[in-house]
């Protein structure tokens, strides 16, 4: 893993499985997130909400039209359906990822592919955010973002998905500006380029620094 900020001192550091789930994880205000696609060409599905609201979910469409872009990087403050801050990106090493809300699921893959039962975002989502959801159809698509994917519109307007650009070690890291609870999908989309046909593990790895401890 390439290197955090000096002085950091690491919380937790877990692997999420190739198609699997983060079990939700509370970080606390101050702390950072560092969500790495482990081998490359891999997307994460997020999903941020204050810990002293629950329901107050992060909201793709807030956070662009709060932050004036529609390509979140660096520097930039996702916000939450109240419009409160939830957390700032603050460091970014691929700068390429899908804040238009949104997340494959069963309903999805049935109307596209025709198949059925697929283990998708939704569901991965959902049972990450066990507790705070009583099922995968309380989950907003707005709520969602979509670390690393690489969705793009032509002149047309005709948007295509394309391979993830995220290399091996690539990672964007999270600084939560409340107490936070994250849900995150390893997305097991395998039927369009979105992994590039191969899905695969992240790794989540919470960090203080001296600034968040002083
Ligand atoms: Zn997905």
């Amino acid at each position: 893993m390439r290197e955090l900020p000096s002085g950091a001192r690491v919380v937790e550091d877990l692997v999420v499985p190739s198609r699997g789930y983060l079990r939700a994880r509370s970080i606390a205000a101050g702390q950072t997130v560092r969500i790495l696609d482990v081998e490359g060409e891999q997307v994460a599905d997020i999903i941020l909400t204050r810990a002293a609201e629950p329901r107050d979910w992060l909201s793709c469409l807030n956070t662009k039209l709060l932050n004036g872009t529609e390509r979140i990087s660096t520097g930039h403050v996702l916000h939450s359906k109240q419009s409160h801050p939830l957390a700032t990106v603050v460091a970014d090493t691929v700068a390429v990822h899908w804040f238009g809300g949104g997340f494959c699921s069963e309903e999805t893959n049935r109307a596209r592919y025709g198949v059925e039962g697929t283990v998708s975002c939704k569901t991965n989502l959902a049972a990450s955010l066990d507790a705070h959801v009583a099922s995968p159809h309380d989950l907003e698509l707005d709520s969602c973002a979509s670390l690393f994917m690489n969705l793009s519109a032509d002149a047309d307007g005709r948007f295509s998905i394309g391979p993830p650009p995220g290399r091996a070690g690539d990672f964007l890291d999270l600084r939560a500006e409340t107490d936070l609870v994250l849900g995150l999908s390893a997305c097991p989309a395998d039927r369009n380029p979105c992994n590039n046909f191969r899905p695969s593990p992240l790794r989540v790895v919470v960090y203080e620094t001296a600034r968040s401890t002083a």
